[in-house]
């Protein structure tokens, strides 16, 4: 089971291979959430879209249109594949110059694993497309905070292999552990079959 992107570079057919990179830390907090967001994916979303994913939204608005900058050696929103890890996605800013690849986040009080993993995805979707990359970090819209980010080692290289590995082999139809204080703070709660809890959204 695979969530799908849709990038100008690859066809139709290719992309039902790819898994979307922006789904990489949904499927670290619950991977039954990203079966839910396919199959309501082509829905309006504001059927389960709560405040901060929508803040988070408006805000990478100028990114998404490009916008946000007007250099010429700043490449904006590009779309991104690797055939090596089938993934696939955009990246929100590359300056050429420096070589580095910047990820924008509203607020970023924790930085989460699955964060650093959408970074990497980012990072080796930009290498394998034959950018140079020397820098990775996070940028930090509410505080205007540049948050540098290891370059992965090859250890952490395969360990991020392995998750795509476990992303690419999920079934959703096996049982799935339940974490109630998740689930009340998932998007999806209102939606899920898996949990009677409240989003604490609503
Ligand atoms: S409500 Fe709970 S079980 Fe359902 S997708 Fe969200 S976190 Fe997973």
């Amino acid at each position: 089971m695979v969530a799908i992107c849709s990038t100008e570079t690859l066809s139709p057919k290719v992309m039902q291979d790819y898994i979307s990179i922006s789904t990489l830390n949904d499927f670290i907090f619950c991977p039954y959430s990203i079966y839910l967001h396919n199959i309501y994916m082509d829905t309006d979303e504001t059927m389960y879209h709560a405040i901060p994913q929508t803040k988070g939204k408006i805000a990478h608005e100028p990114t998404d249109h490009k916008t946000s900058s007007n250099r010429s050696d700043v490449i904006l929103s590009l779309p991104v594949y690797s055939e090596r890890f089938h993934i696939m996605g955009k990246i929100d800013v590359y300056k050429r110059k420096e070589k580095i690849l910047i990820e924008r986040k509203y607020n970023l009080k924790k930085i989460y694993r699955g964060q650093i993993y959408q970074l990497w995805a980012q990072m080796f979707c930009l290498l394998e497309m034959g950018y140079e990359v020397n820098a990775i970090a996070f940028y930090e819209i509410s505080t205007n905070k540049m948050i540098p980010v290891e370059i992965p080692t090859k250890v952490q290289e395969r360990e991020f292999e392995d998750f795509i590995n476990q992303f690419q082999t999920y079934d959703p139809s096996l049982p799935i552990s339940i974490n109630p204080n998740k689930c009340t703070h998932c998007i999806y709660c209102n939606l899920c079959d898996k949990t009677n809890s409240e989003n604490v959204y609503t």
